[in-house]
């Protein structure tokens, strides 16, 4: 289907420029015989399969006239959609040269060309060209996301921040959020040099551009951690679930720490209460048991522990309550037959991804704040349900 489409295209071209050019040019004979027989010899290029003749024959045939510019940006996309890059730069890089087109369609063929330098990995070319185009009002959103895509593969962070105005103009929520990471990928290298003033001002820049990113207060929490702050580490926590609270789980433990270093458990423990009956996740439920264990009894806690299965039952949840099962138990026979629920249900939690990426599906063991297949920032969150929070 697309071999024919390919076929017919330059057919459709040449057939409508041929009789535009005989009806209103009669006396401009001598040059439209020059013109029909670079396009059959085209033509007979592209029957033939020698397709990168037949494209100079018909560009040069096809002088690019304003109606004709669509037939040759359909052309050049259907080459770079069957990967033949370098037809598609050439058709596109031809356009280009086109002096006299419409400042629309120059836009396009500008854009267009960026593209297939980047498909192609011409990375040093497409972000002049994309540089190019981020200042038309058509392309400029999309040539800016690109840069940014660009500067992410090529971990050239200071670039990026550098379009910060533009990005900011655009008001475009996911690429505010993508500088933000930006800014905090150049924090996390502060951070590893402890440079404690530049990682608060990069953190909250990020901030500033996003708002909602928790992985610029999971690493100002870091820094006041690491100085000993902790009653901002404890706010940055808090912020945290406030901004996302599927993400929070994992900062349970740093918090706890935190709150233990201010001797402030009891505020600690009715945050995670708080925690655990909005969202009912398992983390914050074992993390609530230990204080019922601890502040009243083991079996206090065990009642709430199953209550709380019954409500929302999780593998990990179950894991959990077989040791509490195992830590009170007398009768020995009981207790290892109960070992061995646990190693069981502990080996399939072993092989279970603990991450999922909320845009693409992409499961993992380890975190990760680029998705390793879409590279969509912060996607990579807990798995919920069953096996997951
Ligand atoms: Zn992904």
């Amino acid at each position: 289907m697309l071999e024919l489409l390919f076929l017919l295209l330059p057919v459709a071209m040449g057939y409508g420029w041929f009789m535009g050019r005989n009806s209103v040019k009669q006396n401009d004979h001598s040059a439209k015989q020059a013109l029909s027989k670079k396009y059959s010899t085209g033509l007979n290029y592209l029957f033939s399969n020698q397709q990168d003749k037949a494209i100079d024959y018909l560009l040069e045939a096809l002088k690019v006239e304003d109606d004709s510019v669509e037939a040759h940006f359909a052309m050049a996309n259907l080459f770079r959609r069957r990967g033949e890059l370098d037809r598609a730069l050439k058709v596109h890089e031809h356009l280009v040269q086109q002096k006299h087109l419409p400042t629309k369609d120059k836009q396009q063929a500008v854009f267009e060309l960026a593209k297939d330098f980047l498909s192609a990995g011409l990375f040093d070319r497409a972000e002049v060209m994309f540089q190019k185009s981020s200042k038309s009002k058509a392309y400029g959103l999309k040539s800016l996301a690109s840069l940014m895509q660009i500067y992410q593969s090529t971990k050239d962070w200071q670039q990026g921040i550098v379009l910060k105005k533009a990005i900011v103009k655009t008001r475009d929520k996911k690429l505010l959020h993508n500088l933000a990471n930006f800014y905090c990928e150049l924090a996390t290298l502060a951070l590893e040099d402890d440079q404690f003033i530049d990682v608060l001002e990069l953190l909250e820049n990020a901030l500033v551009q996003d708002p909602s990113s928790c992985r610029a207060n999971w690493l100002m929490a870091q820094v006041y951690e690491n100085h000993q702050q902790y009653i901002e580490a404890c706010q940055c926590y808090q912020d945290i679930y406030q901004q996302d609270k599927e993400f929070f789980p994992d900062v349970i433990d740093k918090m706890h720490h935190c709150y233990t270093q201010l001797d402030s458990n009891e505020e600690f423990y009715k945050f995670i209460r708080r925690v655990y009956d909005e969202t009912a996740s398992t983390s914050a439920l074992i993390c609530y048991l230990g204080y019922l264990e601890n502040t009243y009894s083991l079996a206090k806690a065990k009642e709430f522990m199953l209550l709380a299965l019954k409500r929302r039952p999780t593998i990990r949840g179950f894991k959990h309550f077989v040791k509490m099962q195992m830590t009170g138990s007398e009768q020995e026979s009981t207790s290892e037959n109960l070992e061995v629920i646990k190693q069981l249900i502990s080996e399939y939690i072993n092989v279970k991804h603990r991450y999922s990426c909320r845009t693409c599906g992409f499961n993992s063991s380890t975190h990760y704040w680029s998705c390793p297949s879409c590279h969509d920032w912060e996607q990579l969150k807990p798995i919920r349900g069953l096996e997951g929070e």
